[in-house]
């Protein structure tokens, strides 16, 4: 928190204040300029409540410069966490691979591709079951029985399951059969939604919402974390800008932003982050190279036959040439990734 003096407030104005901040047992920084004093308040601020240093001779106004969220900061907790999802950990020096359809579309269709990015070392599959269509009339998603055939899925290849859930009775269901619920861009802001995976208590991946500011992401964590569960990995996917080349715009910046001020990890999807398959390569090494704990990405065995999002799909052989590549990137990041073939 910051005072701000009036140009007009004499010394005994400015010494009143430090005086009754030092009296509450804060520590005061006073920074005299030209024009202005400005006091610097270090300690626990919640003592100021019945403090009304807005009304004292000489104070022009209050700036608070603490952040908005309080758990999901470093602030908090300065040492990096990670999220143990099973025997997987994300955000340790193991890179998180997370791939699969964009939507669950048969039993056939999913467990193809699931054993392709299994073969390629992908730790998890992701599909979606319940899919929150910008278009009322696109397909929708299988619900529970999309659900049902991941952790069949799972059965058959001991991949960890990653799916969408988009109210409280789908976070019900999701968790008889998946191991990560996935919170889609279009419900970062659905505090409802966000509560009740709270108490759930399972890890989430919490999508960067289509224009939300990170500060808007971290306090959306926040809601999960004020339940009690911090199991929680931030996942970007590219926001709303002027340009339309790419479906959204890929903030690769947003990635060293959060493993500065959170302790959370972070994985990036360029699937969704620029809408084109041929981008999804390179946007996956440079958001490993900027430092994320690992990616998610769109894979189909039939991209122009995909229900959903097809164009930002890529095939089986393009996910391998990726995660080969990658696995040339990890050890210059200090990071391990292994192809298991
Ligand atoms: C998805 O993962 O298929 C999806 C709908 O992503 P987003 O919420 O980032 O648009
Ligand atoms: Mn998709």
């Amino acid at each position: 928190m910051v005072i701000v003096m009036n140009p007009k407030a004499t010394e005994k104005d400015i010494s009143d204040v430090t005086n009754t901040l030092k009296s509450l047992g804060l520590g005061v920084h006073v920074s005299k300029g030209a024009h202005v004093t400005i006091i610097g308040v270090i300690g626990d601020k919640s003592i100021l409540a019945d403090t009304p240093l807005e009304l004292m001779s000489g104070v022009d106004k209050i700036v608070h410069i603490m952040e908005s969220y309080k758990l999901a900061g470093r602030t908090f907790k300065p040492e990096s966490s990670v999220i143990q999802v099973k025997n997987a950990p994300i955000g340790g020096k193991e890179l998180a691979i997370i791939a699969g359809p964009c939507a669950v579309e048969s039993e056939e269709q999913l467990i193809k591709t699931a054993q392709a990015v299994k073969k390629c070392g992908a730790q998890f599959l992701s599909g979606g079951a319940y899919k929150p269509r910008t278009s009322p009339y696109a397909f929708q998603g299988l619900e529970e029985d999309g659900f049902k055939m991941l952790a069949q899925a799972r059965e058959e290849t001991g991949l960890l399951i990653v799916s969408e859930v988009i109210s409280a009775n789908s976070v019900e269901i999701a968790l008889k059969y998946i191991d990560v619920v996935q919170i889609g861009a279009r419900n970062m802001q659905n505090f409802q939604l966000l509560r009740e995976v709270g108490k759930a208590g399972c890890p989430v991946i919490l999508k960067r919402g289509l224009s939300a500011t990170i500060e808007e992401w971290i306090n959306a964590a926040e809601y999960i974390m004020n339940e009690g569960n911090y199991n929680i990995i931030f996942c970007e996917r590219g926001i709303r800008t002027f340009e339309t080349y790419t479906r959204n715009t890929l903030d690769i910046s947003a990635v060293p932003v959060i493993k500065q001020i959170s302790h959370l990890p972070i994985i990036v999807d360029p699937s969704h982050g620029t809408g084109k398959w041929r981008l999804v390569e390179p946007m996956a090494m440079a958001a490993i190279a900027a430092g994320a704990d690992g990616l998610m990405i769109e894979v189909h065995h039939d991209p122009k036959c995909a229900l959903s999002d097809g164009p930002q799909s890529i095939t089986p052989d393009n996910f391998s040439h990726l995660v080969q590549r990658i696995n040339k990137l990890a050890p210059i990041m200090d990071r391990q990734y292994n192809i298991v073939h």
